[in-house]
């Protein structure tokens, strides 16, 4: 009888011990690249974990009202601990209002600043005033408006969370002046032994710096720079990065465009698993510390009539 007792004690002890302590290394993260790109390019990345999320820019005004709006909706998610803005352009920052008006909860948003100047020799990329839009509906909303900084970590748990490896202001940067497109925070997301490297649109000036000076850049999946166009990273960049599948934010005619001929035929010749928001739709990355599984909304068998 003693030694039933003692049985049932020891088991109670070791479901205690993987309750407390085992089963939190298997709550799932989830990265989802949101499609919002059915005409025209853009990024929203939501990533969540137990009821926490984190966004990585919101696509266009034109687009966020009519997929990422509804798609935060759809998943109940009332509360975004922070947005990042990777940098100061429409097809990353456009959403930004949309989801702070549609009462949603934005605890902070992380966003670098460029200067007029900077935003007006872009003029095709965004408006200064735009910007300050931003700004303003931030303190309406009650939301802080801070800077992105170099190893500025939005975290979920102590082997969750997103690292910012880069960021440059595009005027002091090691290689002299850059376009806004290098501005680009470089984010690796970690999640246990998996990681994934969001890099807004890295462009060919840093992304080559980077290539050449980093060595904490690979990772298990890269989401691809620039949405696939020129002026995106070098080959170098992907190199060092070494990921076995990629993400493209683009939408179909982009990808299968001219723009994006470079990096598609490398991606073929490399064996990168390739996934496109503008085919594949949604396109989620779901992780549980040292493995991951990617599931998409659309599995076309083929993505441009050349054979991807
Ligand atoms: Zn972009």
């Amino acid at each position: 009888m003693k030694k039933i007792y003692l049985m049932i004690g020891f088991v109670f002890i070791l479901l205690t011990y993987f309750l407390l302590y085992v089963k939190p290394l298997y709550s799932k993260l989830t990265w989802t690249s949101v499609n919002i790109c059915h005409t025209i390019q853009g990024d929203a990345h939501v990533i969540s974990k137990n009821d926490t999320h984190f966004l990585i820019d919101t696509g266009t005004h034109r687009e966020a009202p009519l997929y990422l709006v509804p798609f935060l909706k759809k998943h109940h998610i009332h509360t975004i601990e922070a947005i990042l803005i990777t940098h100061p352009h429409f097809d990353h920052y456009g959403g930004v209002v949309d989801i702070l008006e549609a009462n949603i909860t934005v605890k902070k948003i992380y966003m670098n600043m460029p200067t007029k100047e900077q935003m007006h020799k872009e003029w095709w990329g965004g408006e200064y005033k735009h910007l300050i839009t931003i700004q303003k509906s931030a303190k309406k909303y009650h939301t802080e408006l801070l800077p992105i900084t170099q190893g500025l970590k939005l975290s979920f748990d102590s082997h969750s969370y997103i690292d910012v490896l880069y960021i440059y202001d595009g005027i002091h940067t090691p290689i002299g002046k850059t376009s806004i497109n290098d501005m680009s925070a470089v984010t690796m997301l970690v999640d246990g032994k998996n990681k994934f490297m969001l890099t807004g649109d890295l462009d060919k000036d840093i992304g080559k710096y980077l290539a050449d000076h980093s060595k904490k850049l690979e990772a298990d999946m890269l989401k691809v720079p620039h949405h696939g166009a020129t002026t995106l990273a070098p080959h170098s960049f992907f190199k060092v990065v070494h990921p076995k599948e990629i993400i493209v934010t683009a939408p179909q005619a982009l990808w299968c465009s001219q723009r994006c001929k470079d990096i598609r035929d490398f991606a073929k010749k490399e064996h990168y698993q390739t996934y496109v928001n503008g085919f594949n739709g949604d396109i989620t990355v779901t992780s549980y510390n040292n493995k991951y599984i990617i599931t998409t909304e659309k599995s076309p068998k083929e993505l441009c009539k050349e054979g991807q």
